[in-house]
């Protein structure tokens, strides 16, 4: 039971408990470190297949990457327009969800923050004009975040934490889910079995291709010819948690680790980290030059500050630290945005702040292949509503700064 909890506040209890940060920022002060700046304590997540898939569940409130997402809410489901790329209308693909509740407040007993995105790279390097412009001017995106958040006595699941005993079960059944990507909320159905949901006419007409053509025929046929209730009918539909469509990323869940736990592994490595910036400068006399070298030096020391944080863990898929100092880590000084480029929160107008980010290694456990048009980035930073406020919409939208690679190398 006890470690149950554990399990399920493990995000909270490492990163919200105000005693606990102060500990690890005094901490590091008295090591006498000659640091600079005092690091934030960040929790990692790193991925793992999950040992069984129904650990994945929404009622059992899971940090997971790829596959479906486990709606906290699972009926007031996002609406068409905020589940679509902004440039190519195809509906989005879930990337990933974070459990992490904030405990102060009673309406954030569980809370979930979900990342989608549009999965072609072309639509992300768009995606990076429109990210600059001001909310009010309405920017189409391809990546796109969603808060949801309940209290502890709500009507979807027990107050009590779940006893991870296989018997556990949510308290209500959800919206009827796409059958082809098992994502979104399905409100269009399949004219003829009456049986087939779908989230928008793109994923009717790919299942439609794919079989269900013939499906369809079977579930009609069967349903005129039997006599037995048209239940029994349902059955012939693909089970529940089984999706039709292929192209989902790989599901797995995401691990919680301390940062300061690999601390002693980061030492050794490194002199290997700093070696990945490049060393040799020709040298000129002009005044430019000097201008251009100040730039890339302070492009190498962002790069190879990265790159030694990031050495500490290199399989980590996220960085988490709801703090308010706390800030992403950058793989590159350009292209960073400024205090005018984060928005408001939509909801309650009120300040948004940096709570996570997500590292490039995630495609590689998604098995993105490394080609020029496959989907690549240098870091996903995730903005949300300090308040955390509430209010009658479940997901809300939150706010995400992507940061590429330079197509060029750089120097
Ligand atoms: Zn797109
Ligand atoms: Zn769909
Ligand atoms: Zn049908
Ligand atoms: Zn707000």
């Amino acid at each position: 039971m006890g470690s149950n909890m554990n399990d399920m506040k493990s995000l909270q209890e490492t990163n919200l408990d105000e005693e606990g940060d102060q500990e690890f920022e005094l901490e590091d002060v008295d090591d006498g470190d000659e640091e600079e700046e005092v690091e934030e304590y960040v929790t990692l997540g790193l991925v793992e297949k999950p040992k069984n898939p129904k650990f994945l569940l929404r009622h059992l409130f899971p940090s997971k990457a790829g596959g479906v997402p486990a709606w906290l809410d699972p009926v007031d489901l996002p609406q068409e327009k905020s589940r679509i790329c902004g440039f190519c209308g195809e509906p989005l693909q879930f990337l990933l969800q974070i459990y992490a509740p904030i405990s102060e407040e009673s309406s954030t007993f569980h809370r979930i923050l979900y990342v989608f995105m549009c999965p072609s790279m072309s639509c992300l390097l768009r995606d990076q004009h429109e990210q600059w412009k001001r909310r009010e001017d309405n920017p189409c995106r391809s990546v796109k975040v969603f808060r949801c958040q309940l209290p502890r006595c709500n009507p979807f699941y027990s107050s009590e934490p779940p006893k991870h005993d296989g018997i556990d079960k949510p308290l209500t059944v959800g919206a009827a889910l796409c059958s082809w990507c098992g994502t979104w909320k399905g409100e269009k159905v399949c004219s003829s079995c009456r049986r087939a949901r779908y989230c928008s006419e793109k994923h009717q007409a790919l299942h439609w291709k794919s079989g269900h053509r013939n499906q369809c025929r079977q579930i009609v046929n069967y349903s005129e010819t039997s006599s037995s209730s048209p239940d029994s009918s349902s059955n012939r539909l693909p089970a529940v948690g089984k999706v039709a469509c292929s192209t989902l990323w790989p599901e797995y869940e995401i691990i919680i680790e301390d940062e300061c736990a690999f601390d002693t592994e980061a030492f050794e490595d490194n002199n290997c980290a700093t070696s990945l910036v490049p060393k040799n400068m020709k040298t000129d006399d002009s005044y430019q030059f000097m201008l251009d070298k100040l730039e890339a030096d302070e492009k190498k020391k962002t790069w190879a500050s990265f790159q030694e944080r990031i050495a500490k863990c290199p399989k980590q898929v996220l960085r988490y630290c709801r703090d308010p100092k706390a800030k992403p880590l950058w793989p590159l000084s350009i292209g960073c945005p400024s205090v005018a480029n984060i928005p408001k929160c939509n909801y309650c107008n009120g300040p948004i702040c940096y709570e996570f980010q997500i590292m490039p290694q995630l495609l590689f456990y998604f098995g993105v292949r490394n080609d020029p048009d496959s989907l690549d980035w240098g870091t996903i930073a995730v903005y949300t509503c300090s308040a955390s406020c509430g209010s009658s919409i479940s997901y809300k939208e939150e706010f995400a700064w992507v940061q590429l690679y330079p197509t060029a190398p750089m120097t």
